[in-house]
């Protein structure tokens, strides 16, 4: 794939960019080692102080940052300056607290002294996608970059200038030139940068795919993996939650960022008691989403970020209807410019159908109805995927069965799966291993050093 900004609201070009070359890629992972050399050795205090400059640079320029990323990849600007601001909240959380994650830990042991201490590895590759362009690569970056390690981005072809931006945060922040550097290149060099001594790890944030082919080469090299991959997430609704609110936040777990999120809720599994009132009430919400030019603040659904995105949805949905889904709203690409889909909402899903076992990433929802609880638990772990699932139930009993047996990196009650820098966030099965954010995530790519002393 060209590296190019394509505004997706109406398919026009904006830049072109050419890949670096093999020698502009060895110079860039040079100064990324000789960085690293000195750069492990500053302080706590001095990186915090560069990281709350990020910060303040995110947020004093967030409506700059949001608007590009919208243009580049379509998100409603909304959401967009809050990614802004949300990439700040990160920062600030690592300039606060690394220290403190990754103090000395004392162990009794029958030495006079031993204790565990955590070091930086290197520089580590990440490999991130369009959907969220920032957040995406600053819940990499600031923790990766306050446990002293450097960073090397290789972020998705379409969003070339959210790269260079969040490169240039850094710089301006005060971090050294090979602390933080975008590679603009396709994802054909990765194989080559991870084979490269000088990279020690790798993050990807990305499809399964994706996920499988770098885990396998860095697997080859015996280099430490993080994989944050796709979802199916299940949103429960049992007879006891408030119904409305359910589906009001059922619709904005969808429909977030035009449908476009590995932890939007996908699969609404609902008790039959209360199914066909969450069923209408759903269409009916669904129906009303305003759908249009994503730099007005009054879009909820904006254009899918590319082409092929559009297209992909639009055959898993004409490929479930002609097993047997039924569409109750949507069902097809906007008669317009830009890569609009409707909002869609299906029913009667076989099994085996694309919309029941692959990860839809776009704004279609999947309806399903279950007798009780244990239908609906079997249900929600009947995927290949395990990244994070929400139940609503007030029945205390039923809140604990979803906790226990919900199989997914995080169980949401009440409420819609989210991320937040102070709780750790990742998945099981086919969504990945490790994780991202809170004291886990920091302690990811560092040496975790066993020290003894008699
Ligand atoms: P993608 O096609 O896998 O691309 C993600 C990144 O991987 C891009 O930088 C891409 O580069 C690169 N890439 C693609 N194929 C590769 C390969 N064979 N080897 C090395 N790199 C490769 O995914 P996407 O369409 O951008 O993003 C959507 C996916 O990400 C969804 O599945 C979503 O659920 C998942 N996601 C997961 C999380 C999470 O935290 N679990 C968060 C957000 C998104 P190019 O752009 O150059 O192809």
């Amino acid at each position: 794939m060209a590296i190019a900004s394509i505004n997706p609201a109406d398919g026009k070009t904006i830049k072109t960019f050419e890949p670096l070359s093999e020698t502009q890629i060895s110079q860039k992972l040079q100064l990324a080692a000789e960085t690293f050399r000195s750069y492990r050795l500053s302080t706590f205090e001095e990186r915090a102080s560069m990281m709350v400059r990020a910060a303040e640079i995110l947020e004093t320029e967030k409506l700059d940052f949001g608007r590009l990323m919208t243009l580049e990849m379509g998100k409603p600007i909304k959401g967009a300056v809050g990614e802004a601001e949300k990439c700040a909240l990160v920062c600030r959380y690592y300039a606060d607290n690394a220290n403190s994650h990754l103090a000395d830990r004392l162990v009794e042991t029958n030495a006079s002294k031993s204790y565990v201490r955590f070091q930086p590895l290197g520089p580590v590759l990440a490999v991130m996608p369009w959907n969220f362009p920032f957040w995406q690569v600053f819940r990499f970056a600031a923790p990766a970059l306050m446990a002293g390690n450097v960073g090397l981005l290789k972020h998705a072809s379409n969003v070339p200038q959210c790269a260079l931006a969040i490169e240039d945060i850094f710089r301006r922040a005060g971090f050294p030139a090979g602390a933080f550097q975008t590679l603009l290149v396709g994802s054909e060099a990765v194989q080559r940068i991870l084979e490269d001594a000088r990279v020690v790890a790798a993050t990807l944030t990305g499809s399964e795919p994706a996920g499988r082919s770098v885990a396998s080469i860095a697997g080859k090299q015996i280099k430490k993996t993080v994989l944050e991959l796709g979802g199916s997430d299940p949103f429960i609704v049992m007879p006891s939650a408030h119904l409305q609110e359910a589906v009001s936040t059922a619709v904005k777990a969808r429909t977030i960022n035009n449908g476009q999120s590995c932890i939007a809720a996908k699969r609404f599994i609902v008790a039959a008691e209360i199914y066909d009132e969450f069923e209408r009430t759903f269409v009916a919400e669904m129906k009303a989403l305003r759908v249009g030019d994503p730099l007005s603040e009054s879009t909820d659904i904006g254009p899918l970020a590319t082409e092929q995105i559009l297209k992909d949805v639009a055959e898993q949905v004409k490929t479930s209807v002609a097993a047997g889904a039924l569409v109750l709203t949507g069902g097809k690409r906007m008669d317009r410019p830009g890569n609009f889909y409707e909002p869609t909402v299906l029913v009667n899903i076989p099994p085996d159908s694309p919309a029941s076992c692959e990860e839809v990433f776009g704004p279609v929802a999947m309806l399903f109805r279950v007798k009780d609880i244990d239908e609906a638990i079997a249900l929600a772990n009947a995927t290949s995927f395990g990244l994070g699932a929400a139940a609503w139930t007030n029945d205390i009993s039923e809140q604990q069965r979803f906790v226990d047996e919900l199989e997914a990196g995080s169980v949401f009650i009440n409420g819609m799966v989210a991320s937040d820098p102070r709780l750790p966030f990742g998945g099981l099965k086919n969504s990945g291993y490790g994780r991202e954010l809170s004291e886990f995530g920091i302690r990811e790519f560092v040496n975790i050093k066993t020290v003894w002393i008699k």
